[in-house]
């Protein structure tokens, strides 16, 4: 054996001066054949007639916002077994790394899908006629403290004055997320629109992690908004449950959304915490129609698929012959149905309450077209800036808060005996409520988002209200 064998520890700062890291802590990892260092957005590309790798390597397991934008020739690419036992094919690299005093050149592995705590694994062919390893000890070859990381990668600390927000919608040009993303930026945060479909999640105890398209780690963000289209509930909300998961504040939880959505679920909910509700039959195919009719004070009544949405499943029965033969029909279909009482002194009018952190911050009332009872803008109703009671006030912020949502659009029928609640809407659109009253409601959202990370927005004395 040589003399000049070094001993180093189980762990080691190196740095690579290539590739521009100042230093990266290396697992040393005898049963490693190759080194490998963890990479992402990893592309292939073309110089001359070489193939060439960027990647981004975050060095710093603990500040993981930082990040070097790195290249490299491709040496080579294989298939190397995971730790989690899945071979992968990975692109293989050479650099010059440092390692205490030692100098020298090692090929590395760009692992993108390995969820090892260290952001690097030093091999035995790197080892090979040049270190020993003591388990027992680590950084022999010398302790990086934080104030020397700090200066070492002082230029690429991201200085925030903003929040770093996530909108998760589908659709970037609708109003509402349009509105949305204006409202965040004017306010000095960095708003990103990410497609919920192109989301993906990593689920690990150590190391969960919410990626989006080409392989970016969503790991920074402070809070994101969810909004959730009613066919990409059940994905939506297991993103959300991710984002949860990594600490990542959700304006209307996983939960509150599912509960929201589920119409039976949510009127159970209300008529528990004695909210007033249409009286209503839920039944799935159910033999005793005549029964059910009658069990709701028989017609004229309402017939509602729970899937409804926008008014297009919802119909009015004038007669318990007609309310029969629909009733049927949908049995037939073997589908979820609800029967209410028709408020008939309602008129073809209901009420949208906009609720943000327990508070109505605007109202409209909504007014159907001539013969039409539903007063959805979809099915040609019109809206206007409503002035509602303490009483209306009081039921809208109660059932926001019984689905435990921080934004909510609450819908309210009146009816001779006060006002009733229909349902509640955990995405509630912006562009019908902004033009009637006037209010920015977006800002109001983003606001909300300020408040509940308490985070000192510089002009906020003049903007809040
Ligand atoms: P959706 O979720 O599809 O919008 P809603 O339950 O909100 O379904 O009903 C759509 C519209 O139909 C409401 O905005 C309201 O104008 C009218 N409507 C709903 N339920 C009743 C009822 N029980 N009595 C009178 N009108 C109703």
């Amino acid at each position: 054996m040589s003399t000049s064998i070094d001993i180093i520890g189980n762990a080691e700062w190196c740095s690579f001066h290539t590739l521009k890291i100042p230093a990266i802590k290396a697992r040393i990892d005898s049963g490693a054949k190759t080194s490998s260092i963890q990479a992402s957005n990893i592309k292939k590309f073309k110089k001359g007639n070489q193939s060439w790798v960027s990647f981004e390597i975050n060095p710093l397991q603990d500040n993981l916002s930082i990040s070097i934008a790195c290249e490299a020739e491709v040496l080579d690419s294989r298939l190397v077994k995971s730790s989690s036992g899945i071979s992968e094919k990975r692109y293989v690299i050479k650099a010059p790394i440092q390692v205490g005093t030692s100098k020298f050149e090692i090929e590395l592995t760009l692992a993108n899908r390995d969820g090892m705590d260290f952001r690097m694994l030093l091999g035995r062919e790197a080892m090979r006629d040049r270190f020993l390893v003591d388990p027992s000890k680590s950084y022999l070859k010398g302790q990086v403290s934080q104030s020397e990381l700090d200066k070492m990668y002082a230029h690429l600390m991201y200085h925030k004055t903003g929040l770093k927000i996530g909108l998760l919608a589908s659709d970037k040009n609708l109003y509402s997320n349009k509105r949305l993303m204006e409202a965040g930026i004017a306010r000095g945060h960095e708003m990103h629109f990410y497609n919920i479909q192109q989301c993906y999640m990593r689920l690990d105890t150590a190391f969960p992690e919410v990626r989006y398209r080409g392989g970016s780690i969503l790991h920074d963000l402070d809070a994101v908004i969810p909004r959730i289209r009613p066919s990409m509930t059940f994905y939506g909300c297991a993103l959300l449950r991710q984002f949860k998961a990594v600490d990542t504040y959700c304006l209307n939880s996983d939960t509150s959304i599912s509960q929201s959505r589920d119409k039976l679920f949510s009127t159970q909910l209300f008529s528990a915490n004695n909210i007033h509700i249409p009286i209503t039959g839920f039944a799935k195919s159910p033999l005793d129609t005549k029964d059910l009719i009658s069990m709701v004070g028989g017609a004229p009544l309402i017939i509602k698929l729970l899937q409804s949405a926008q008014g297009k499943g919802v119909v009015s029965a004038e007669t318990n012959k007609a309310a029969e033969s629909v009733i049927n029909a949908f049995k037939s279909l073997q589908t979820n149905i609800l029967v209410q009482e028709f408020i008939k002194e309602a008129a073809g009018k209901d009420l949208r309450c906009f609720v943000v952190n327990g508070k109505v911050i605007a109202a409209i009332e909504r007014t159907a077209q001539k013969g039409e009872f539903r007063s959805n803008i979809h099915m040609g109703g019109s809206a206007k800036k409503a002035k509602i009671t303490a009483e209306e006030r009081r039921l809208a912020v109660k059932a926001a808060k019984i689905l435990d949502l921080s934004v909510a659009g609450v819908d309210i029928i009146r009816s001779n005996r006060g006002p009733l609640l229909l349902e509640v809407n955990s995405s509630p659109g912006l562009e019908g409520i902004e033009a009637a009253t006037g209010q920015d409601i977006a800002n109001q959202m983003i606001i909300a988002i300020e408040k509940k990370l308490k985070y000192h927005h510089p002009n906020s004395s003049k903007t809040e209200r």
